[in-house]
């Protein structure tokens, strides 16, 4: 009988995939684990760590993104390999990984995003908040996307999530807020021929239910040059929400209801460039005049309690149309089916039951394979939220450790099949190579850091630094 994984001799070969926080934050649970020896590898399809914190967090957000320095630390234990520019899927399949490991960790988040499904929707100038962030923060699978922000002074920001929080600060920010950023060059250029004046956020429930944290709002409406305009109408409360605040509203609900009601009294400043809140009001129709958008027609809502008492929107018989240049959808997203590994449409995640993956919702468990971060619960909570997300996964893993229930590894080590297969693969010390280069080059350009957009740039960069020049 072979000996129990977590051992000298048998080291405990877990395989993580995709380089985000909640992947970082489950290495960190596994090597606090007492008496366990351990070996990961982390991939990623891209040559460089970090998921959203690189390709998410905004650039003007610096400070969130020093989060990396935690996973930096975390990358020192000593069994950690980095394996960037690795697609699982293609280069190599699920089972070539299956075959290598004790267990494997999916945290490969949610990388697509949620469609509106109204008329109108294929229009140009109709974009996704998903495109526009991964633009600017230069993530190398959006660098043709376009913004014809020089031709736009009024945007349409259909959800009001910190996602739509973050789109709406970097359309209205002056573009020098950004320019000692890491933000990509080819955004910042698009960005300081800018057009646009209005930003348009479009609620479809009231003021009660705003997705966005109130220190969001308020680090717009500090923006130097930027109002927030909220009229008396909008930020009126109905009576449910009234009454939902006072019982089973969560504290950021209040903060922000007490926020809009300040911003709905304060006189504009007439800085020139402003941001409208609007609530109760959904997009029905993207209209457009030669297939270019132009106006959205919104439908107003009413609230009404469901089972558990939360207020949902409900359509009343009142519309209106607004004029509209460019209109972002930042609805929320959702997780692409990945080849080999069961995945739920309906919710865009992969099935999992408290982390361990299931083969399909609701059913059997696939013994070793585990779930953490968005692809496990879906696309919520703050970076922290990854932390205990990923620590309640590995508590099933080390039961499942401890019952005897992990796959026994037939297959060497991966690098074999990577070096076999020809993948040029970027180690965790060439990362860091091109981590210095990168904030060196950023330097030169007074910037924080200088993102090079494209696959092939970033690996041209690395066989260089590789090779010592
Ligand atoms: P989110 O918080 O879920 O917000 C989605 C928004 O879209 C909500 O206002 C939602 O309204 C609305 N919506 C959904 N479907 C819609 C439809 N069909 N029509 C109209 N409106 C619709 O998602 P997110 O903004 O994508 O953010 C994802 C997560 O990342 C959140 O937990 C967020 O806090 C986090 N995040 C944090 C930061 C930060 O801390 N700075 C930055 C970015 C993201 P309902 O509420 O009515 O469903």
């Amino acid at each position: 009988m072979s000996e129990r994984p977590g051992s000298e001799q048998t080291p405990l070969r877990i395989g993580v995939i995709g380089s985000g926080p909640s992947a970082f934050y489950a290495v960190e649970a596994l090597a606090k684990l007492p008496d366990l020896q351990l070996r990961v590898d982390m991939f990623d399809r891209l040559p460089v760590p970090f998921g959203l914190v690189r390709g998410g967090v905004a650039p003007d957000h610096q400070k969130i993104k020093g989060v990396v320095k935690v996973y930096e630390k975390i990358a020192e234990h000593a069994g950690f390999r980095f394996f960037g520019n690795v697609r699982v899927g293609s280069d190599v399949a699920v089972d070539d990984l299956a075959e290598r490991y004790h267990m494997l960790v999916w945290a490969i988040g949610c990388e697509s995003d949620l469609k509106l499904s109204v008329p109108g929707e294929d229009l140009q100038g109709v974009h996704s908040a998903t495109e526009f962030v991964g633009w600017y923060n230069g993530h190398p699978d959006f660098r043709d996307a376009r913004f014809d922000l020089a031709d736009a002074e009024r945007v349409a920001l259909v959800g009001n999530g910190n996602v739509a929080m973050d789109v709406a600060r970097i359309l209205l920010a002056a573009p020098d807020h950004l320019a000692s950023t890491d933000i990509a060059e080819h955004a910042l250029a698009v960005l300081q021929k800018s057009r646009v004046r209005e930003v348009t956020l479009l609620g479809r429930r009231g003021p009660a239910q705003a997705a966005f944290s109130p220190k969001e709002l308020e680090e717009i409406a500090a923006l130097p040059g930027v109002d927030v305009v909220v009229s008396a109408d909008d930020a009126r409360l109905d009576e449910l929400s009234a009454r939902w605040l006072e019982t089973g509203a969560p504290r950021s609900a209040q903060r922000n209801v007490k926020l809009v009601q300040e911003l709905a009294a304060r006189p504009p400043s007439g800085g020139g460039r402003s941001l409208r809140c609007r609530f109760l009001v959904a997009p029905v129709e993207l209209q457009g005049s030669d297939g270019r958008v132009a106006a959205v027609r919104l439908q107003h809502m009413a609230l009404t309690a469901d089972a558990h008492g939360t207020p949902r929107p409900h359509p009343r018989d009142a519309f209106e149309t607004i004029a509209a240049d460019l209109v972002f959808k930042a609805i929320g997203y959702r997780g692409r089916p990945l080849p080999g590994l069961p995945f739920d449409p309906q919710r865009g995640i992969v099935p999992n039951q408290g982390g361990r993956v299931q083969e399909q919702p609701g059913g059997a468990v696939r013994p070793g394979h585990y779930a953490v971060g968005w692809c496990k619960r879906g696309p919520t909570g703050l970076i922290g939220t990854n932390s205990a997300d990923a620590k309640a996964t590995v508590e099933a893993m080390l039961e499942d450790l401890q019952q005897g229930r992990v796959q026994q590894p037939r297959g060497g080590d991966v690098i074999e099949l990577l070096r076999q297969r020809g993948v040029d693969f970027v180690s965790w010390r060439e990362w860091q190579l091109l981590d210095a280069w990168e904030q060196q080059q950023g330097q030169q350009r007074g910037m924080v850091r200088y993102k090079q957009p494209s696959v092939e740039a970033l690996m041209a960069t690395v066989r260089q630094l590789r090779a010592g020049g």
